[in-house]
């Protein structure tokens, strides 16, 4: 018999990937390329739609040329993407018909500020679970009915069609026929209602947006069509689709309630599974859809930190105190602690839970003997106490204990930041040996689909353990530690 695996395409905001997966979860092949970021203004960022799904065919094709597979080798075809970028496009013609809008642009921050003066946001919280920002892709559809009254009329008329990512790659793949999305991203737009799980109609007349542009919402993890067949020689089942974070999260076999993902890669993005509760948020958290999979909806509280990973590209591009990343692991433990020193590094403001945009960086504590040791270890550490923080905040949100905490991203490679981590919170950190955790989730939510996986035992089963970290500090300590970054924190608010 023919060795059969699941395609996985990985739409991100700097480049598309396609990787294969086999029936273990392991790589057996990557292909990627980046494609251009558009920048009309500052604070606004753009990608050209047709460029993405032609970057996204291509390292697909490339991948299946390379390892001289065709379409009857993949048993089915997993999509997940940047979040909350949305582009809108002609039902007819299929060419969008203005560049997609990224969830980085802040265009839409004015729409944001008349909702919140309205008094329109405690609406938007309680149905979406979001907060009223620019990032979500709501006010970025709205901004472009707004700005061009063509695209209103147009899309009143019932002439345009709006998707995210997966949206768009979907009605591509699937030769123009499925307009579709799935909760995970669904949750992401200011119009879905979480509790419902459908396109709630008072947000959408909040916002002014016709029904008719938006997606059809089917599950995560079905099989809603075959690729066209002239793409891949042949037809293969578009079987299952999740935005990046919730992927990661089923990636790393995050089933059961309290069970956690920490991504530190630019930034830091920590996932809780809570079952099937809704976990709303007293902290300044998000709570999201995980994934809905046998008509079941599994709901994550969200907490993002803005500069995780990048802490350590500052030490390197701009304080010049280390010449690549990995470096910074052996100069923070060539020193016992950092001598009181920290660094918070609020570059942008800070994120969860503290959600300050004025807030800015600050190195504290320094005394005549601190050397560049200490600052290393003490920018390392910050990447560890910021998700404490977020993680502290989720727990008092959620009705659950934490379980587990497990790790993916560039900087989890970073024993020593994982074992302060581990320290920091007194509760085990695990990283997988596959730590491709967003394109595996979207490969497993598609292998299930299909039957290449038979249940969630079969994937709980190939989730591999690189390394455990158990916490090796003595808890007062630990909680000392934590308070000094507490009283540095209070010193880096305006
Ligand atoms: P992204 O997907 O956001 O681009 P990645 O997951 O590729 O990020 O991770 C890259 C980030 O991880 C960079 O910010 C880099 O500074 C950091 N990083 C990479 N390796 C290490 C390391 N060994 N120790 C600490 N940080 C690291």
């Amino acid at each position: 018999m023919t060795q059969r695996y699941i395609l996985a395409l990985d739409q991100g905001t700097t480049s598309c990937r396609a990787i294969l997966f086999n029936q273990q979860g392991q790589i057996q092949g990557v292909s990627q390329q980046e494609f251009p970021q558009i920048y009309p203004q500052p604070g606004w960022v753009e990608h050209d739609a047709m460029t993405i799904w032609e970057t996204q065919l291509k390292v697909a094709q490339d991948l299946l040329k390379e390892k001289q597979l065709s379409a009857e080798h993949i048993a089915g075809i997993g999509i997940t993407n940047q979040r909350e970028t949305i582009v809108l496009w002609d039902r007819k013609t299929g060419q969008p018909v203005h560049n997609a809008i990224v969830w980085q642009c802040r265009r839409s921050a004015d729409i944001c500020k008349q909702i919140k003066r309205a008094g329109d946001e405690s609406t938007f919280r309680y149905k979406t679970g979001l907060v009223v920002d620019a990032y979500f892709s709501g006010t970025k559809i709205k901004w472009l009915l707004d700005e061009h009254p063509e695209l209103r009329q147009r899309a009143e008329a019932g002439e345009l069609m709006a998707g995210t990512m997966d949206t768009w790659l979907v009605y591509q793949l699937s030769g123009k026929k499925l307009h579709i999305t799935e909760p995970s991203n669904a949750s992401r737009t200011l119009l879905y209602n979480i509790t419902t799980g459908e396109w709630d109609d008072e947000l959408l007349k909040l916002l002014t947006i016709p029904r008719s542009l938006l997606p059809e919402i089917r599950s995560s993890s079905e099989v809603y069509g075959q690729t066209q067949a002239s793409l891949f020689g042949g037809e293969i089942p578009i079987a299952g689709m999740a935005g990046d974070q919730q992927a990661a999260l089923f990636g790393q076999s995050c089933f059961e309630p309290g069970t956690a993902k920490n991504t530190y890669g630019t930034g830091c993005f920590v996932l809780m599974n809570t079952g099937s509760e809704i976990a709303r948020s007293e902290s300044g958290l998000i709570t999201t859809v995980a994934w809905q999979l046998n008509g079941q909806l599994t709901y994550a509280l969200e907490g993002s930190v803005f500069i995780g990973g990048a802490v350590i590209q500052w030490l390197r591009d701009e304080l010049q105190i280390i010449t690549d990343a990995a470096e910074s692991h052996a100069l923070a433990t060539a020193v016992e602690d950092t001598a009181g020193v920290y660094l918070v590094p609020a570059f942008v403001g800070l994120g969860a839970p503290h959600w300050n945009s004025d807030a800015r960086g600050m190195i504290s504590g320094l005394t005549r003997g601190a050397n560049r040791k200490h600052i290393v270890r003490a920018a390392l550490e910050s990447i560890a106490y910021q998700s404490r923080d977020v993680l502290d905040a989720m727990l008092a949100d959620a009705p659950t204990v934490l379980q587990v905490l497990r790790v993916d991203g560039g900087a989890a490679a970073n024993d020593f930041l994982m074992q302060f981590q581990s320290d920091l919170l007194q509760q085990p950190v695990e990283r997988p040996t596959v730590i491709e955790t967003t394109a595996l989730g979207a490969a497993y939510l598609a292998g299930l689909a299909v039957g290449y996986w038979q249940s969630l035992d079969d994937i709980r089963k190939n989730w591999s353990l690189q390394q455990r970290f158990e916490p090796q500090m003595a808890a007062e300590q630990a909680e000392q530690h934590y308070q000094g970054w507490q009283k540095a924190i209070q010193k880096s608010l305006p």
